[in-house]
């Protein structure tokens, strides 16, 4: 478990295929955290990915609390904390062969993102979930754009608010390098914004959770005070640039009837059925 009030990150220790994650306290962290749900704590393993050139991004040097930062949401909304074991830390490109390829757009028949994470995860389906730190989406354009507008990641859903049933279509995709590009343009800090993103993603990915601006039906929630909803389809670079830990809305837990879904926090216990 992590405590709030910590700044924790991971190191990932090599045993040939096998990494494991390891959390190390560090220190003091500034950022005042509110308790978690008053729920027993579930912990989710998830495999990680990096594309062949990208093992940096997960090496907790660049972004040391990349893998912590999330467990800080999910802890705070339905008491859910992720452990992450680095499965292949050198994948492939999209296209065999062409290193440089780009991602193509997700959501193109055939479903490509289904096909090269089941690939990878079709080994390892005892893992719930699986992340991917992969290079440029080819519809990313470079420069500072209004309004965040880049595709920062990708994840599977089994549509609003559903997990897919089987644990190889759990996945989400992260388009590092175009982060770095935007944060660096834009002057935002790239070590924030890939934490929002990656906690933004994860939130589709571990309850299907939809954006706010689409699906505000489904974020009746509150946030403390001044902070945003990280599931917004555009994010707040106000929220992004001041803090590293986000939060989803939460409706009072209980009461709570099962199937509900009226919030983030509410979707996400729903979930809580995923254990393993
Ligand atoms: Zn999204």
């Amino acid at each position: 478990m992590v405590r709030a009030g910590d700044r924790a990150g991971y190191v990932l220790i090599s045993l040939r295929n096998l990494l494991v994650a390891i959390l190390l306290s560090t220190g003091c962290q500034q950022e005042v955290v509110p308790p978690p749900a008053n729920l027993p704590g579930i912990i989710n393993t998830g495999e990680l990915f990096t594309q062949h050139g990208y093992s940096y991004v997960v090496d907790g040097d660049r972004y040391i609390d990349l893998l912590y930062a999330p467990n800080i949401s999910f802890a705070h909304a339905a008491a859910v904390s992720w452990i992450w074991m680095a499965s292949n830390l050198n994948t492939r490109a999209p296209i065999v062969g062409d290193t440089l390829a780009p991602w193509p757009v997700p959501d193109v028949p055939p479903r490509f993102y289904d096909a090269y994470a089941s690939e990878y995860r079709n080994a390892q389906d005892f893992h719930a979930f699986g992340a991917f730190f992969v290079s440029h989406l080819e519809s990313n354009g470079s420069g500072c754009p209004p309004g965040l507008s880049i595709t920062g990641g990708y994840s599977s859903t089994a549509g609003q608010n559903q997990v897919p049933a089987e644990e190889r279509l759990r996945y989400t995709f992260i388009f590092a390098p175009d982060l770095q590009a935007l944060a660096a343009s834009c002057q935002y800090s790239e070590r924030t914004l890939m934490y929002a993103v990656f906690t933004h993603e994860l939130g589709h990915q571990r309850a299907g959770l939809t954006h706010v601006e689409e699906f505000p039906n489904y974020h009746n929630g509150t946030l403390p005070q001044g902070r945003v909803d990280i599931m917004h389809r555009v994010l707040s670079l106000d929220d992004i640039t001041r803090y590293e830990f986000h939060f989803f809305d939460e409706l009072p837990l209980p009461p709570f009837i099962i199937g509900d879904e009226e919030s983030c926090n509410y979707n996400l216990y729903n979930w809580r059925s995923i254990t393993n």
